[in-house]
C-alpha cells in the first residue's frame, strides 16, 4: 500500500522506474512506447544525455536564487532564445512551474495591463466550452471540462464560455469553413457585447485543442476573425499553447498556421520536455509596455518562478529542438502518423473520425462510425482502450471529452519528435490491438 495520494487511489498504478529514448520502464521491468509523450509533454523522449547533464551542471552551479533579488544565466537565455523563435511582438517571457501556472499568470497579465490603461472595469474573460486550461481555480474557471469543474463550482470565479471551433459536430449542414468561421465569430462579439463595451479583459482559446477533445484544429480563417473581434473591443487575446507549442504540431508556436500573432501566450509541457516542471508567458511588448510603464510592477509571482535548473532543462531541450531541426522532423513524422492511422482506422466501424496536426493526433471512438453515434458514456471506452494499449506496451492519452455537451471519446497520440517510423507504425498496430479487444469485450 502506498502513502502517495494519487487522482484514483482505488486504481493502483505500476511504479516507473527508468526512462530511455521513446521507452518508460516499470518495476517489473516491463516497457512502455510513450506514445503520448505523458501528456505532450516528453518531446525528447527520456534520458537524454545533454539534458541530463545541463540539468546536472546547472544544481552543481546554482539551484536557486530568489527572484525579488536575481534573475539567473538560463532564465535570461532561455527568453532570449523563446524572444529570438517568436514573432517580434512577443518577446518577452515570465516563467513559472506549470500550465496551470501560465494560464493564471496569463489572465493576470491581461487584467493588470487593462487597469494600468484606465479601464478597471475590464473583468471579464470569455473562453470556449470545449477547452482544458487547467486546474487551479482560475483556469478550472475559464475551462469547459464540466466534470472537473463540478465539485469546485461555488468557488471558481464567473465564467462566460462561446462555442468551440470543432467542425466536425458543430458546422451545420451546408456551412462553408468561412461561414462557419464567421459564424463563430459572431457569437463572440455578441457575448462581448451582452457582456458590456469595455467590460472584457481577454479571450483565452487553445489553439488546436488537446484534452478535452483530441487534436482539434480550427478551421481555416477562424482566429484571424476572432482576432478582429478582440481588435475591435479592445479584448485581449490569450492563446494556451500548453499541449500544442513548442513544435508538437510541426511549426515552432501552432499559431504559426493560423495566421495570427496572440497578445499573450501560454507555454509549458514541451518547453521542458519533462525533464523539470517549467511553463511560460511569452507577452506582447504592449502588455509589458503598459505594466512597466504604468505601476511598473507585475502583481504576481511565485517562490519558483524563473527557477536556474528548469529553466537549464528547458534551454537544453530546445537547444536540442532547434540543432536537431526536430520541428521539421515532427512534421514530416506527423504526415506518416497521418497516413498510418488512415490506412488501419481509416474503415474501421468504431472510428468515427482521425485528425491532428504533427505529432499531435487523435482518433475518435464511436459506436456507429455512419451515423457518428459516440459510444455510451458509462462504458468508459476510452479508459478501456488506454488499459488494453498499457497491457500491450503503448502508453497513450485517451479522454471521454465533452463536445458541447454532448459526450465523445478519443484517444490521443503525441509520441517524442524522436520517434522513429518504425516505432510509430508500430505504436499505431498496438492501439489498433487494444481498440479491437476492448470493442471484442463490450456489452452487446
Ligand atoms: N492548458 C492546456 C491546454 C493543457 O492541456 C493543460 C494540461 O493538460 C494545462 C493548461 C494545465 O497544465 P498543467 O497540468 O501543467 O498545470
Amino acid at each position: 500500500m502506498t502513502h502517495i495520494f494519487h487522482r484514483t487511489p482505488r486504481v493502483p498504478l505500476q511504479t516507473a522506474v527508468r526512462g530511455e529514448g521513446c521507452y518508460l520502464f516499470d518495476a517489473d521491468g516491463r516497457r512502455y512506447f510513450d506514445g503520448s509523450g505523458g501528456a505532450a509533454v516528453s518531446c525528447l523522449g527520456h534520458g537524454h544525455p545533454e539534458v541530463v547533464a545541463a540539468v546536472a551542471a546547472q544544481v552543481q552551479r546554482l539551484a536557486y536564487a530568489h527572484t525579488s533579488f536575481f534573475t539567473s544565466e538560463p532564465a535570461e537565455q532561455l527568453a532570449d532564445l523563446l524572444a529570438g523563435r517568436s514573432p517580434a511582438g512577443l518577446a518577452h517571457a515570465y516563467f513559472v512551474s506549470s500550465g496551470s501556472e501560465a494560464v493564471e499568470t496569463a489572465l493576470k497579465m491581461a487584467r493588470q495591463y487593462h487597469v494600468e490603461r484606465g479601464e478597471a472595469g475590464r473583468r471579464h474573460v470569455v473562453s470556449r466550452r470545449q477547452s482544458y486550461h487547467g486546474n487551479t481555480l482560475g483556469a478550472l474557471a475559464i475551462g469547459g471540462n464540466a466534470g472537473r469543474r463540478a465539485l469546485y463550482e461555488p468557488l471558481l470565479a464567473e465564467a462566460h464560455h462561446v462555442s468551440p471551433c470543432f467542425a466536425r459536430h458543430g458546422r451545420q449542414a451546408g456551412e462553408s469553413d468561412a461561414q462557419y468561421a464567421e459564424r463563430l465569430a459572431d457569437e463572440l462579439e455578441q457575448k462581448i457585447l451582452a457582456l458590456g463595451p469595455r467590460t472584457v479583459s481577454a479571450f483565452v482559446a487553445e489553439t488546436v485543442v488537446g484534452a478535452t477533445a483530441g487534436a482539434v484544429a480550427p478551421v481555416p480563417g477562424y482566429f484571424p476573425r476572432i482576432r478582429a473581434v478582440c481588435e475591435r473591443h479592445g479584448v485581449l487575446l490569450i492563446l494556451d499553447e500548453v499541449m500544442s507549442g513548442m513544435g508538437r504540431t510541426g511549426t515552432y508556436h501552432a499559431f504559426e498556421q493560423e495566421g495570427v500573432v496572440p497578445d499573450l501566450l501560454c507555454l509549458a509541457k514541451g518547453l521542458g520536455g519533462g525533464y523539470q516542471p517549467i511553463g511560460a508567458v511569452l507577452a506582447a511588448a504592449r502588455v509589458v509596455d503598459a505594466i512597466v510603464g504604468g505601476s511598473g510592477a507585475f502583481q504576481h509571482g511565485h517562490t519558483y518562478v524563473g527557477h536556474p535548473v528548469a529553466c537549464a532543462a528547458a534551454l537544453a531541450v530546445q537547444t536540442v529542438v532547434e540543432r536537431d531541426g526536430l520541428v521539421a522532423r515532427v512534421a514530416e513524422l506527423g504526415r506518416g502518423l497521418d497516413a498510418r492511422l488512415r490506412s488501419r482506422f481509416g474503415d474501421h466501424p468504431h472510428v468515427g473520425d482521425i485528425r491532428g496536426r504533427g505529432l499531435f493526433q487523435a482518433i475518435e471512438l464511436v459506436r456507429e462510425r455512419d451515423t457518428g453515434e459516440p459510444f455510451d458514456p458509462a462504458l468508459q471506452v476510452h479508459a478501456r482502450v488506454k488499459r488494453a494499449a498499457q497491457e500491450r506496451g503503448l502508453l497513450c492519452y485517451p479522454a471521454g471529452g465533452t463536445i458541447d455537451g454532448r459526450r465523445g471519446d478519443h484517444v490521443l497520440l503525441a509520441p517524442p519528435y524522436i520517434a522513429s517510423v518504425g516505432q510509430l507504425d508500430e505504436a499505431v498496430e498496438r492501439l489498433g490491438e487494444a481498440l479491437d479487444a476492448v470493442v471484442r469485450g463490450l456489452p452487446a
